[in-house]
């Protein structure tokens, strides 16, 4: 198998044209198609000579993802599902941080990025974890959705075709200003990000990367169930990126009754783990906490929330729980979720409650995925020839 372009840093590059006999600024140019010109082949690398461009060709790939479905929502949040070369999906979800609500233009992007096919941590509420973990995705997967995102989303890219023919004169100008589209990164799609740590940690050094996609490290936000070892790991990386904890309960009672990650490591391993990213990195960290009606929106968990928030300086981010089809939760009344949120400020603790802004799209992690799954079984059952033997004669 030939290797993704996408997969290799700029030092890589740099070394294997250097054993080629490729002059040193030839890396730079073949990273500025990929990275600031969403080049999807070798021809339209017009300043790289043939010769090279076939040498490329012959060792590398540089194929986008294949777009299967897209879906917008009202407020302009968008929902991609990748269809990969073994035909597994993922999603990314777009997110414009001031919606266009008055015709106000978005500058700002947030993509929502996964990890893996699937997830093995099994949350109960999760529509991820449901048919368990398939793989993990490689880097090119990882920094493809990035790529991908901006590409079709670029007005010169209608059909993501990389043919330069009949482009405007000014298209380089607009693939440029297209490239800067996405600012922030969550990784808070499918699969959990610190069970695919080598292949994430490459993927966002590349997406960090003044010559990558120039995302700075604060504007990346890894979100995890609680995978001790790997909190600490990433606390003792030279970059530093901003942290989300999945807590969703704040007893080991409530948060085992969800996540069976909790019994592996509850509560007070996760807290030191968490009080040691602090210590190293000195920012924030977010506790996401989904209010799921009658199992952990109860005011008995807003003190020790509240007491846990404390100690290790956490902003809680509450989010109404989105339904997942065939799961048994739903998300409490709003009036319930506004107590929860009013108990917390109580408290004094930095609390916000989410406006879903993905909601009509099935926007919460895996929903896209496990509906196109659902559809796509019921397409072919529909189309399958009848199995049942003809009475006989
Ligand atoms: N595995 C990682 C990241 C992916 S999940 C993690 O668990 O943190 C991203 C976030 O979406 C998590 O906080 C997860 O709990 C939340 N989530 C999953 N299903 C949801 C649903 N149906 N409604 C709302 N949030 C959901
Ligand atoms: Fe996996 Fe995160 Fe979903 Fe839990 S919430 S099953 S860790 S993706």
């Amino acid at each position: 198998m030939l290797t993704d372009i996408r997969s290799l840093t700029l030092e890589e590059i740099q070394d294997r044209l250097k054993s080629w006999n490729q002059p040193a600024y030839r890396a730079r140019q073949l990273l500025e198609w990929i990275y600031r010109r969403q080049a999807g082949s070798w021809e339209v690398m017009s300043n790289l000579p043939l010769t090279l461009r076939e040498r490329l060709r012959a060792e590398f790939t540089c194929d986008p993802l294949r777009l299967e479905r897209r879906q917008g929502a009202r407020d302009t949040t968008r929902k991609y599902l990748w269809r990969l070369q073994d035909s597994s999906f993922v999603e990314s979800v777009l997110i414009p941080a001031n919606p266009a609500l008055y015709g106000d233009p978005s500058d700002r992007h947030t993509l929502c990025v996964s990890t893996q096919v699937g997830c093995a941590y099994g949350c109960k509420f999760c529509a991820s974890g449901l048919k368990g973990w398939k793989r993990n995705l490689a880097v090119e997967e990882i920094v493809g959705q990035v790529l991908g995102v901006e590409r079709e989303e670029n007005p010169w890219h209608p059909s993501g075709t990389p043919s330069g023919e009949g482009a405007p004169q000014d298209a380089d100008a607009a693939r440029l200003a297209s490239s800067r589209l996405v600012s922030n990164l969550v990784i808070m799609g499918m699969g959990e990000p610190l069970a695919n740590y080598e292949n994430l940690l490459k993927a966002l050094k590349i997406l960090n990367a003044p010559w990558g996609a120039a995302i700075g490290a604060r504007k990346i936000t890894i979100s995890t169930s609680g995978l001790v070892p790997q909190i600490r790991r990433l606390a003792d990386e030279p970059l530093q990126f901003r942290l989300a904890i999945s807590l969703h309960g704040a007893t080991d009672q409530t948060r085992n009754r969800l996540m069976p990650v909790n019994r592996k490591y509850p509560l007070a391993e996760l807290a030191a783990a968490c009080e040691y990213y602090l210590q190293k990195n000195g920012r924030m960290i977010t506790f996401e906490y989904i209010l799921i009606e009658g199992v952990n929106d109860g005011l008995d968990q807003v003190r020790p929330l509240a007491e846990l928030a404390r100690r290790l300086h956490a902003k809680i981010n509450l989010i109404p729980y989105n339904h997942v089809e065939g799961l048994p939760w739903r998300r409490p009344p709003e009036p319930v979720q506004r107590a929860f949120l009013a108990a917390l400020q109580k408290q004094k603790v930095p609390v916000t409650l989410r406006q879903e802004k993905g909601h009509d799209i099935d926007a919460a992690c895996g929903q896209l995925r496990l509906k196109t799954e659902r559809e796509l079984a019921a397409h072919a059952a529909a189309s399958r020839p009848a199995t049942r033997r003809p009475p006989s004669a």
